[in-house]
């Protein structure tokens, strides 16, 4: 089949979207993702406005043979929303949402971002927990489980989740929550896009003040291995409201730090506090008087605001690479090795976050949903960025490094933050026992592997 024959074969008077094929204007554009190193040629995209354009490009996506992938925010690491040769479904002008006020919920489609969804619920002191920068979509983050600045407090985007509207392989459409398809409904929340393609998603909302006590403290990284084990002790007992991710990096030119900090690497703390203002000042007051802080903008700020602050740090079209893994604790070990590691970044682009978990996270029932790893400590998301592919080859070998020598300590890893790497590492953040039962789902709703350009759980396993 000529790539130039596949746009004319869906009929576009059939779509109230479009299609975007190899030589239209916007085709550059429009096949473009957040990671740079991934170039892709789609045979054709099919730029989706509403349910009934999802089941007509998924009946093409059949009908053509081509493989098919599956874009909202575009923001998979690996780059699996675009695809050579492929039909792919793009979601991403599906921005409706609709949050009730009174009911407390939210109904997002499913080509929105993080920010929009922020936006619409801060406006009712409200919040759905999500991630950590604002142009990640919303889709691909809650169904691999959505972690976040609110999680400790409030739980992982998918504790919220009342349902969803999905598009089988067949073309179907199905409804899954609690009491209808309730074998799927535990399946989309974690088991990513597998499944089928999510249309819209039904939130809880949760009370959120409009102003938080959140933000970054500073030091010169080399204090890094004192600043962490006090962090480490520090965050032991600490309440549901805080969140902390630990930051190490280059400091970036931003407006906000100083001049003749930048470029020099620094150890970060950055926190958010979900709840009463002055008691986070109290509760944060001991990691800032910790040692001699080379900058600290930990202040009451409005939520809107801190959810972009990492937005300048991981723009769209830089080359990125990361490698993640869980880790139980930050022992003295993990802490010498990661602080021999950063102090050897290379590139000032490169950034990467060190996620406290626990909280209301590790109280939902384990077996509640697909998303696997609840009790964990921390997760390491070791990400390196260049903005070419000048360097690149260079911070992906430190990636490979510093997370290898992290293995003696790896306990699982967060299917969304995994690259590119093979069926064992899908089985691995899952566990045998989700992998199992997410196959056998597999088997009923997708049992041709129709969407497999994704982190893969085929319907049955090849033999070794
Ligand atoms: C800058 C950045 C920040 C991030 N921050 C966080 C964070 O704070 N917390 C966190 O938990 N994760 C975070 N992540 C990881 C993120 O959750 C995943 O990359 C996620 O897949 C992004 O979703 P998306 O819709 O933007 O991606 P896309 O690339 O559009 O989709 C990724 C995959 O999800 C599936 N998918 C997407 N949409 C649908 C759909 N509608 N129906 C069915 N399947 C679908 C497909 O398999 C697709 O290949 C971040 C990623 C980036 C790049």
């Amino acid at each position: 089949m000529s790539l130039g024959s596949v746009a004319t074969e869906i009929d576009q008077a059939a779509l109230r979207g479009y299609l975007v094929g190899p030589g239209d204007p916007s085709y550059d554009t429009d096949r473009r993702i957040w990671n740079g190193t991934f170039d892709r040629h789609p045979a054709v995209i099919i730029r989706c406005a509403g349910v009934s354009d999802v089941i007509a490009a998924v009946k093409f996506g059949r009908a053509s043979g081509l493989p098919v992938a599956v874009r909202s925010g575009g923001h998979s690491f690996p780059g699996f929303s675009m695809a050579d040769d492929a039909v792919a479904i793009d979601l991403s002008l599906m921005k409706g949402i609709r949050v009730d006020p009174d009911r407390r919920t939210a109904q997002v489609q499913a080509g929105v971002l993080l920010g929009d969804l922020d936006r619409e619920t801060q406006a009712f002191g409200l919040a759905v927990p999500s991630g950590i920068v604002t142009h990640t979509g919303v889709a691909g983050l809650t169904l691999g489980g959505g972690i976040g600045w609110i999680m400790r407090k409030h739980g992982l985007s998918i504790d919220q989740l009342v349902s969803v509207d999905l598009v089988t392989a067949d073309g179907e459409f199905l409804q899954a929550s609690a009491d209808r398809n309730a074998d799927l409904f535990w399946g989309v929340r974690g088991g990513g896009g597998n499944f089928g393609i999510v249309t819209q998603f039904e939130f809880r909302c949760v009370p959120l003040a409009t102003q938080v006590m959140a933000g970054p403290v500073f030091w010169p990284m080399t204090q890094a291995s004192e600043v962490l084990r006090f962090y480490r002790d520090w965050v032991a007992d600490a309440p549901d409201e805080l969140m902390t991710i630990v930051i190490n990096r280059k400091a970036p030119p931003l407006p906000f730090v100083p001049a003749d900090l930048h470029g020099k690497p620094v150890v970060v703390v950055a926190c958010c506090w979900a709840g009463d203002v002055e008691d986070g000042e109290r509760f944060i007051q001991p990691l800032k008087a910790f040692g001699s802080p080379v900058l600290d903008v930990c202040v009451p700020k409005p939520f809107l605001t801190h959810q972009a602050m990492f937005d300048p740090s991981f723009p769209k079209g830089r080359w990125y690479y990361f490698k993640s893994c869980d880790v139980a604790e930050l022992s003295d070990e993990v802490i010498d090795i990661t602080v021999e590691h950063c102090l050897r970044i290379s590139s000032p682009l490169t950034s990467f976050p060190i996620w406290h978990r626990g909280g209301a996270v590790s109280r939902v029932g384990d077996d509640e949903t697909a998303f696997n790893g609840r009790s964990t400590g921390f997760s390491y998301n070791i990400g390196a960025s260049t903005e070419t592919s000048a360097g690149f080859a260079e911070e992906r070998e430190w990636v490979r490094d510093f997370w290898s020598a992290l293995r003696p300590w790896h306990e699982g890893v967060y299917v969304n933050f995994l690259g590119d790497e093979g069926a064992e590492r899908v089985q691995q953040a899952y566990g045998p026992e989700k992998y199992d039962r997410l196959q056998a789902l597999k088997r009923k709703y997708d049992p041709d592997n129709f969407f497999r350009i994704n982190q893969n759980i085929p319907p049955e396993s090849s033999a070794p």
